[in-house]
């Protein structure tokens, strides 16, 4: 449960001025959690997020920033720094997909600060939704429209889209969280729960702006990831429109269970190309149980791809996807598990 420590450091926030000129009131509005604040305070500045409280979890961070590994798995507090999960030890031996996944995203000086509690739910880059000129946004501003649907859709998704919103989910460690068959804790009002980390995320239907299944008052506190001998295999890889400090065009997180050079079980993920963070059980099922050559990693990628659904600009993301797939396969294959 929130302690008292986190109620006494929760800050009121004067309320802010919409770009149309009135100002927005108080009344109904969220109480945001402030981790790193790299999210969180760049959509207040930008006014696209407007709570009238926000909590500083700065108090209870001590209670949820540790990393520690046991022959079950390894459990990552909320409030671990994104740097430090990345370059700790045991997760660049043991489970290479966090660490890659972590490594490949953002920058140094962002990595410091930003939390792996604030990292999964981070919003889109959708540059309609970040710019609030933009008066049709369903995810900013429900039943005003989706401006990027006939708009610029280069970066937009091909998985998981409705007709009411295409933008993608943008960040990296999920993908991981979710090849690896990772669980997520929470605690709120209703008291502690553990789900799946794979349903954390809400594909947008008719309601883009609710992005996950988390009710008011939810805090995240920490990510169990179970052992196996798929944690070694695993492999995050990232295409991008340059080599640092830039959020996906094509990714994939990919984890392997290896009978010799069959394939007895994969656990994919796809990012950069769908609403939400993608297991692609059509890849997984494509693969299960055989020998993992370069033709059935591409069958398994077509399959994966099957129900993409490109815009106006965003095609070439359907090849991209693909191929970042069948690469992301074989590296894992090649390694010792
Ligand atoms: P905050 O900004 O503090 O919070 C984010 C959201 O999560 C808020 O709504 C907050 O209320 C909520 N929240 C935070 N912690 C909790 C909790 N424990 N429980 C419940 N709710 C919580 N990310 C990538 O993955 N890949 C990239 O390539 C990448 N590039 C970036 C480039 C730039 C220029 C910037 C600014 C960001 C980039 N990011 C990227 C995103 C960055 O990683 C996230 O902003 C960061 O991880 C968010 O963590 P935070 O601790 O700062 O969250
Ligand atoms: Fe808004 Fe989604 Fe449309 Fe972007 S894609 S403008 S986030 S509704």
């Amino acid at each position: 449960m929130l302690t008292n420590a986190l109620r006494a450091r929760s800050l009121p926030f004067a309320p802010l001025r919409r770009s149309r000129g009135s100002l927005w009131s108080r009344a109904g509005a969220p109480v945001e959690y402030l981790a790193g604040g790299t999210t969180l305070v760049d959509l207040m500045k930008l006014d696209v997020m407007r709570p009238a409280k926000v909590v500083d979890l700065g108090a209870i961070a001590g209670a949820h920033d540790a990393i520690s590994v046991s022959s079950d798995g390894l459990r990552l507090g909320a409030m671990v720094k994104m740097s430090a999960a990345a370059d700790h030890q045991e997760i660049l031996k043991n489970y290479p997909v966090i660490a890659q996944s972590l490594q490949q995203a953002a920058s140094g000086q962002l990595r410091n600060m930003a939390t792996l509690g604030g990292n999964v739910l981070q919003r889109t880059r959708c540059p309609y939704f970040r710019d609030t000129s933009w008066a049709a946004c369903n995810k900013r501003d429900p039943g005003s429209g989706c401006a990027a649907m006939d708009g610029l859709n280069r970066q937009h998704a091909l998985l998981g889209a409705s007709p009411d919103c295409i933008a993608t989910y943008p960040g990296d460690f999920a993908q991981s969280l979710i090849a690896l068959d990772a669980t997520v804790n929470l605690t709120g009002p209703t008291g502690d729960r553990t789900i799946p980390f794979a349903s954390l995320h809400r594909l947008p239907g008719a309601m883009p702006n609710a992005e996950t299944v988390l009710t008011p008052g939810d805090l995240i506190t920490g990510f169990n990831v179970p052992a196996g001998p798929w944690t070694r295999r695993s492999v995050y890889l990232k295409i991008r429109d340059r080599q640092s400090y830039e959020f996906a065009l094509a990714s994939a997180a990919v984890a392997l269970d290896m009978d010799g050079s069959k394939a007895r079980q994969a656990r994919i993920a796809l990012g950069g190309v769908a609403t939400i963070p993608w297991r692609s059980r059509e890849a997984e099922d494509s693969l299960a149980g055989k020998i993992l050559t370069e033709e059935v990693a591409e069958a398994a990628a077509k399959a994966a791809f099957a129900s993409a659904r490109p815009r106006a600009h965003n095609s070439f993301k359907v090849a991209l996807g693909r191929a970042t797939l069948v690469r992301a396969l074989l590296q894992a294959a090649e390694l010792e598990g």
